[in-house]
């Protein structure tokens, strides 16, 4: 069958390749659900091997590797501002896990991630790494949406709708697994909770599923002082210490959070390659901490972006989350170079793909890589003039100004319309979860 070609024409592309390499008025190819080519958009016009391609003018507009969004419970934006200005554990305990407890099941988890889906797109959002209960039900739904995800195949000790105990979780997480892995945009991590909610021997067979399927590991770790001081004292050990002795500090992990962290964990951090899911906003919101970032980027720490959830953000904008993670950086450390823009970016993009375990695949606009593209207009008066547009995307655009997004190809925005989404059945179907919660508080 004859190629499906797509023709890009963005004014810039920002590449995130090794060298950063940012482009002007070239052209990107696609071809079915890859990167093609880069060319020079003059060069176009002359190549008969084009003729009958999509030509997609995008004036004004930068384009980028989609966003990957490191770390979300994507199915939570159906408590978005269900119970806030709390700390975490109050938060969790007194709000989150209650309504999690009373209203989770597979329609929840699939219309709070059709809400999500909308909103990640609209705001250039390709990929996201999940964590949430029902992660069948998750992977399922991000397929139809046509998004790509890596699905949380989450573990705990103690009860939910989904499964009963540590064994049940971890036998369903190996069910889930094999039962999705033909999904073509979708892959699964193991996601135990966080170190206090899960203990040691479920922990143990974590760390040998995940050696032995090759698959990453997502969990909370270190995300306030108040976890880190409690498991001193029960334990004697730091949650990271302990992560170590099971055998999971290893390249394998994608540690979130880690706002508590001594210059000998950063070491270690760094020595064993750890990924670090940032989620600077969330950790404001929550007063959990805040993550040292500069110290992890001086060690070349491969640092990700995530929003978190919707209920401890509110919103899954990877854009705000750029601009709060390099100011936040700029401002705890004192240095006005730590987390450039262009550091910002790579944490959206090349970083979280790396983390994922898919930086072969995307993260990057470069021949061979799969056709995951945001544009962004810049023609708006809040980023104009364009000295840099490197900098207007890292510290003044706003996701009401993503235009076009491409999903494996498959134009998903276009013109800022969704393509494939119904948002307004959507919205519908998360106002009567709404009545449905609020009638029963
Ligand atoms: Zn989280």
């Amino acid at each position: 069958m004859a190629q499906r070609y797509q023709i890009l024409k963005p004014d810039w592309i920002l590449t995130v390749d090794a060298d950063f390499a940012v482009l002007r008025d070239a052209a990107l190819v696609i071809a079915d659900n890859r990167i093609d080519a880069l060319l020079d958009a003059g060069e176009i016009a002359e190549l008969d091997c084009f003729a009958g391609a999509d030509i997609v003018e995008l004036p004004g507009r930068v384009l980028l590797p989609g966003f990957v969004n490191s770390h979300t419970h994507a199915s939570m934006s159906l408590f978005r501002g269900l119970a806030d200005d709390l700390p975490l554990m109050e938060w969790l305990t007194e709000h989150i896990w209650p309504a999690e407890a009373r209203w989770v099941g597979p329609e929840f988890t699939a219309d709070g991630l059709r809400l999500a889906a909308a909103e990640m797109i609209r705001g250039g959002t390709t990929c996201l790494n999940d964590m949430f209960y029902f992660p069948d039900e998750v992977a399922r739904t991000l397929q139809a949406v046509g998004m790509r995800g890596v699905v949380g195949l989450i573990v705990l000790d103690f009860p939910s709708a989904w499964a009963q105990d540590a064994d049940e979780y971890l036998h369903k997480a190996l069910a889930v697994h094999d039962e999705i892995r033909e999904l073509p945009l979708i892959d699964s991590a193991l996601a135990p909770h966080a170190p206090y909610t899960v203990s040691d021997e479920p922990l143990r067979k974590v760390a040998m599923y995940s050696n032995e399927l090759d698959i990453p590991v997502h969990m909370h770790v270190h995300e306030t002082a108040g976890e880190v001081a409690e498991a001193e004292q029960k334990t004697g050990r730091r949650p990271l210490e302990r992560l170590d002795q099971l055998g999971l500090v290893n390249p394998s992990l994608i540690a979130v959070h880690m706002t508590e962290l001594n210059p000998l964990e950063i070491e270690r951090v760094a020595e064993a390659g750890v990924n670090v899911a940032h989620c600077p906003e969330s950790n404001l919101k929550l007063a959990s901490g805040i993550c040292p970032l500069a110290a992890l980027l001086a060690q070349d720490v491969n640092v990700c972006l995530g929003t978190d959830g919707a209920a401890s953000n509110n919103d899954l904008d990877l854009l705000g989350e750029m601009r709060t993670a390099s100011l936040l950086a700029k401002g705890a450390s004192g240095d006005a170079r730590a987390c450039t823009a262009r550091q910002a970016i790579e944490m959206a993009t090349i970083n979280g793909a790396r983390a994922l375990a898919l930086g072969d695949r995307i993260g990057s606009i470069e021949a061979g890589k799969l056709a995951d593209l945001v544009a962004i207009d810049l023609r708006a008066a809040n980023t104009q003039p364009v000295y840099d547009p490197v900098a207007q995307v890292a510290y003044a655009a706003a996701a009401s100004q993503v235009s076009d997004v491409w999903i494996d190809g498959v134009p998903q925005l276009r013109e800022y319309e969704l393509c494939h989404l119904d948002q307004a059945e959507i919205v519908a179907r998360a106002r009567a979860w709404a009545n449905r919660i609020e009638s029963a508080r």
